[in-house]
């Protein structure tokens, strides 16, 4: 039988050995790599920077990017230097798609035909949640380490061989629960549940098959969580504790008190780890069991924290924009892409689990999600521990903007509809208690309203993925849309 084939095979497409040498698995990324010193890291991540800064040069999109700040080849000697190239965030990229469609010069391939041809590619996008979502086209190797890193933050976390995996989130053009399921089948020997989100596969149905097939792992979004615990002792009269979870992952987002955390490892009986990533980075930091801050993979990127006026570096527990190199991407290389989301450096001190891996604060929220409200700014996400702050609300909340008139001028004024639990009973000086410390941590007086329980499912998009937390009702800046 003649078994010689034409066809760009994933088995074929790579090196596997000289992959897994650069990229270690997870076992052996945790006994190594993750627990080199600071300057032994440091010096991987130099050697990686020259190999970006390479596939940079040759790239069109970089090439004009950075010859336009008046810098050539050479002038960048390490990751000392990296400051002197030109950041450039989403609007960058969405602008080179809408003049080079579909993927823009950043993709880097000269012809699209031939790099679907010659080997096996994926096309991932972001979230969308603004505007039309921004495409990344990915060969086998950025879809191989993003699965890989995935799999050595769960590895980290307390995923071992055996467990099996429930992931409630819809396989579409969205990265997460891909990598998340390759991550479990390839590299962990995990069994990888990719149940959908509630449209696909109802709560009750999602409890359902998790109490058949023993499912002791979880990767899934806070609200989404909570609404499964609720349908567990809802429409089961079962509690969530009886499923004897492992442990659960997650993306907290700005838990800063840790509120949301202690509420979600009551429901479920387990840890519950914080993760941070996006679709142009893969997973770009995650707790360790010590939970003391998220670790940037350092071996995979290098972050930087800038401020957001200004762009220069903020000294350590300072908040700003994170920026990113990515070093394993070629296809669509990331070289100093303003994420515009909010962090803060935690510690660069060496951390309980023995990796000198800096470690980042929770994710902040995204900077341009601010709202301009009369001179002041506002981020919709710095409600989260206020609204967490009693134990009747149900932790899930909407701000609104909008137009006002008081004693006949006009102003404009920010509601926040919380949620409260149907069995809160009085609700005596809720409102006022939960107002006052908004007021406190957002820095303007805000207008509380009290809905009931599931009010705010659709309206903040609860349940599917990332909800919605400010919607915009000034007529100033509707007609500007
Ligand atoms: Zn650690």
């Amino acid at each position: 039988m003649d078994t010689t084939t034409t066809l760009p095979l994933y088995h074929r497409a790579l090196d596997w050995d000289a992959l897994y040498r650069s990229y270690p698995v997870p076992d052996v990324y945790a006994r190594t790599v993750y627990r080199w010193s600071a300057e032994r890291v440091r010096a991987l991540q130099e050697e990686r920077l020259r190999e970006v800064l390479a596939a940079g040069w040759r790239n069109p999109f970089y090439r004009s990017l950075w010859s336009g700040a008046g810098i050539e080849p050479g002038d960048i000697r390490g990751i000392e230097d990296i400051a002197r190239l030109p950041a450039f965030n989403s609007d960058d990229i969405k602008n080179d798609q809408q003049a080079h469609p579909p993927f823009g010069l950043l993709c880097g391939c000269a012809d699209l035909k031939e790099q679907i041809r010659s080997m096996p590619n994926r096309l991932q996008t972001s979230g969308g949640t603004t505007g039309k979502p921004r495409y990344t086209l990915q060969s086998i190797l950025e879809n191989e380490v993003s699965a890989l890193s995935a799999a050595r933050a769960l590895y980290l976390q307390g995923v071992r061989p055996g467990d099996v995996m429930q992931i409630p989130a819809t396989c579409s053009l969205a990265s997460l629960p891909w990598a998340y399921a390759k991550a479990c089948s390839d590299y962990l020997g995990v069994l990888p549940l990719t149940t959908g989100s509630g449209v696909v596969t109802p709560a009750r149905r999602q409890i359902e098959i998790a109490f058949d097939c023993g499912v002791n792992c979880w990767m899934s979004f806070p609200e989404y969580l909570a609404r499964l615990a609720q349908s567990c002792r809802e429409e089961h009269g079962r509690d969530p504790r009886e499923l004897n979870t492992k442990l659960v992952t997650s993306f907290l987002g700005p838990d800063t008190e840790e509120s949301l955390r202690r509420s979600l490892e009551t429901l479920w009986g387990c840890p519950v780890y914080d993760n941070y990533g996006t679709n142009e980075v893969g997973h770009g930091a995650f707790e360790c069991e010590a939970r003391e801050g998220l670790h940037f993979m350092e071996d995979l990127s290098y972050f930087e924290i800038l401020d957001t006026a200004t762009g220069q570096p903020v000294p350590q527990g300072k908040i700003g924009n994170l920026v990113v190199t990515v070093f394993y991407r070629r296809v669509f290389p990331i070289v100093r892409f303003n994420l515009r989301d909010l962090a803060r450096l935690k510690s660069s001190a060496p951390c309980a689990c023995g990796s000198c891996f800096r470690r980042m604060d929770h994710f902040l929220g995204r900077s341009d999600d601010m709202v301009r409200m009369r001179g002041v700014n506002v981020y919709p996400m710095a409600c989260l521990p206020a609204v967490r702050s009693d134990p009747r609300t149900t932790g899930e909340w909407l701000c609104e903007a909008r137009d006002a008139v008081v004693d006949g001028r006009a102003y404009e004024e920010l509601a926040v509809r919380v949620e409260v639990r149907s069995d809160a009973g009085p609700l005596t000086g809720l409102a006022e208690k939960i107002g006052a410390r908004l007021k406190n941590d957002l820095g303007i007086t805000v207008g509380v309203e009290l809905v009931e329980q599931g009010r705010l499912d659709s309206p903040a998009n609860l349940g599917e993925g990332k909800a919605k937390r400010f919607v915009e009702r000034r007529a100033a800046y509707l007609k500007h849309r």
